[in-house]
């Protein structure tokens, strides 16, 4: 075991790892620490590399003690593709994307699943209960299903209809509320506390980030222990975010990675852009956004608990946050598809948006390496394509390609 206790980023009090924790006395998240000394001796990049190509190759860096605990399918280790013709289409040189489309559930949110659910297992909870805007419950649906622990979830009635299916079929206990997730939030909280259920909401247990921040030890590992530039992240609860800037921290402390962390992006929709309405006002945390909608449902997160570490990534690593349309999103949906044939979610899409902007600003170089996350498949959006083709009667004869 390499834990070595759970610590508040606000006011450093500090826990137990072996007692079941959720938020600080003071309010805030709570993180993992481990002792990095015991980490820098018994791991090794030789080691790892010769390990399964899934995210707990990097076992000394995750939470989980015992290995018989472990909830998995396979997660991890995702593909790192060179998007060669889009980036020369814009003239970037050195464009990648980080695709989380290739993963159980079809988004990254396996990640915090995989490692959040097999902690819970570990730590004996029979019933966790979570708000979602689709994604992470359908996720967290089909991780406690293997792992045998009763899984609630509410979602806003208007989340993408794919991971409802996912929540319907795999045995959840499954409801959908009027509103948006800060008012499935709400009734969560109320539930979890008169039924005494293990609360698995973002943020509020501080296992699901270890998973997600394994997105940031796979980049370092897939480019070989260098850092890029740029790395581009879809921000709704953050937590993705706040994930890869603890584990380039925590590699960096033990000494496998040198010199300036990329520059941290944080991607938002004009819809719902509560971190870059701080960002441009230089706070240090975010304020309630009201009416919030885009079609990147993700990342409609009004007010994220973990704001203060958004920022405090995005600042440390002189990064900056930047909103982009749906409109903008779509043809950037459009343009990875036609262009490099993947079909990206729309958050992952508001990501090339951006770079492209940033690019035209001048505040991303040509020649940097940058890196686009793109958090998940289209295949679970299918409600962003608009398919209207010709309709041919049979026999019907085809007109000529200009090709
Ligand atoms: C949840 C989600 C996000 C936002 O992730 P956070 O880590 O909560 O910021 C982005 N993209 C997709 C597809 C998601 O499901
Ligand atoms: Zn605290």
């Amino acid at each position: 075991m390499n834990t070595s206790h759970l610590e508040c980023p606000k006011c450093a009090a500090t826990y137990e790892t072996e007692e079941i924790h959720h938020l600080c006395e003071c309010g805030s998240p709570l993180l993992v620490r481990y002792d990095l000394d015991k980490v820098r001796e018994t791991m090794s990049k030789e080691v790892v590399a010769s390990r399964a190509p899934d995210l707990w190759r990097y076992r000394e860096l995750l939470p989980v003690v015992d290995e018989a605990n472990i909830v998995t399918m396979g997660e991890g280790m995702t593909p790192l593709l060179k998007l060669e013709r889009l980036g020369s289409e814009i003239g970037m040189t050195n464009l990648y994307m980080k695709d989380e489309g290739i993963i159980p559930s079809g988004t990254f949110k396996a990640r915090g699943s995989a490692v959040g659910v097999s902690r819970a297992k570990e730590l004996g909870v029979k019933t966790l209960a979570m708000p979602t805007n689709g994604n992470a419950g359908g996720a967290w649906a089909l991780y406690c299903a293997k792992a045998g622990i009763e899984c609630v979830v509410v979602m806003p009635k208007d989340a993408p209809s794919i991971p409802r299916s996912e929540c319907e079929i795999a045995g959840a206990t499954f409801y959908l509320v009027d509103g948006l997730i800060s008012d499935a939030g709400k009734i969560v909280a109320q539930a979890v506390k008169e039924n005494q259920w293990y609360d698995a909401s973002t943020l509020k247990e501080p296992y699901r980030i270890e998973g997600k921040k394994t997105m940031g030890l796979e980049l370092a590992e897939q480019f070989g222990w260098e850092m890029p530039d740029v790395i581009l992240y879809p921000t709704g609860g953050g937590v993705g975010i706040i994930g890869i800037y603890k584990a380039l921290n925590e590699l960096k402390e033990i000494g496998w990675i040198e010199g300036d962390l990329p520059r941290l992006v944080a991607v938002q929709a004009t819809g719902c852009a509560p971190i870059v309405r701080a960002w441009e006002a230089n706070e240090k945390e975010s304020e309630f956004w009201d009416n919030a909608q885009t079609c990147a449902f993700g990342i409609t997160v009004p007010k994220a608990i973990g704001d203060f570490l958004v920022l405090e990534a995005v600042y440390d690593t002189n990064g900056c946050a930047i909103a982009i349309t749906d409109e903008e999103t779509l043809a950037a949906e459009g343009l990875l598809a036609s262009v490099e044939g993947a079909f990206v979610c729309p958050e992952g899409a508001a990501c090339f948006a951006a770079t492209q902007k940033l690019l035209a600003d001048e505040w991303i170089k040509p020649d940097e390496k940058v890196v686009l996350l793109n958090t998940g498949c289209g295949i679970k959006y299918p409600e962003t394509v608009e398919s209207n083709p010709p309709l041919l009667q049979p026999g019907e004869s085809l007109p000529k390609t200009q090709s």
